[in-house]
């Protein structure tokens, strides 16, 4: 999943959850600085980003901006139920703008959509994340059952083999996999990745390697990569996936 566009991070600050929070970026990133990314705090500062104006009154964020919306929190934290409304108000008035949401706590769904969702908003990408079998097991089947237009799974960190092809639904859209970054990363086999990407072209679902993580296991080596080179890496091994296009035997 790529995304062009701005950084929209209306409060800060998270609460782990699962294995694919042990090592979470943005207690990484804050300890660095001396803070402590458990304390969860509104941004007042850019809480309405979306909607900041020029002094001509016109959007400084132009239509089509896609915003990678809440990477630095959850959206469906319990300490920000307070705030979501005015959030799901700002994506309500910016139609012409994409909203990309990553999620662990999607049982909450049901209770932080607001009265006027129906079967979704057009302009609203929500993606789960099921970085093991086990979270895979139980969010994935409450997400496929939930009214979100656009819908896809994270696999990262990706700390085991998984078996997704059970919910590779025709509704999900695309599959990202990636492994761990950070001095602590846990490994991440490219066997298990090449397993996911091989479930995707089974299943005709997009497919993107995001990054190898720190630690990459592959032909029963460890390869140490630094975080510069983690993307990198991953785009050229070249196993990116696009569905619906014409496919052969070959690119399993
Ligand atoms: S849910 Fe996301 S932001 Fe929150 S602790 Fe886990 S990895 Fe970090």
């Amino acid at each position: 999943m790529k995304i062009n566009g701005g950084s929209w991070n209306p409060w800060h600050g998270c609460r782990k959850l699962s294995e694919g929070c042990r090592h979470c970026y943005v207690y990484r990133i804050d300890s660095q600085h001396e803070k402590d990314a458990s304390e969860i705090k509104k941004n007042v500062s850019s809480f309405h980003l979306p909607i900041s104006k020029n002094r001509q009154g016109e959007y400084k964020y132009p239509s089509g901006t896609e915003f990678a919306t809440c990477f630095t929190s959850d959206f469906f934290l319990e300490e920000a139920d307070g705030w979501r409304p005015d959030v799901w108000r700002i994506i309500k008035e910016r139609s012409d703008c994409k909203f990309f949401i990553i999620t662990k706590r999607i049982d909450r769904f049901l209770h932080c959509i607001p009265d006027d969702w129906g079967d979704g908003y057009d302009n609203v990408m929500i993606c789960v994340t099921a970085e093991n079998q086990k979270m895979a097991d139980y969010r994935l089947p409450i997400y496929l059952n939930l009214p979100i237009k656009s819908k896809g799974i994270i696999c990262e960190p990706l700390l085991e083999r998984i078996d997704l092809l059970p919910y590779l639904t025709s509704e999900i859209l695309s599959v990202t996999a990636g492994g761990e970054s950070g001095l602590d990363a846990r490994e991440c086999r490219y066997d298990w990745v090449l397993s996911i990407r091989e479930q995707c072209i089974k299943a005709n679902v997009s497919f993107s390697y995001h990054q190898t993580g720190a630690r990459l296991i592959k032909d029963g080596r460890l390869y140490r990569v630094p975080r510069e080179k983690q993307h990198e890496q991953a785009a050229r091994a070249g196993i990116d996936f696009t569905a619906n296009r014409a496919y052969s035997e070959e690119d399993l």
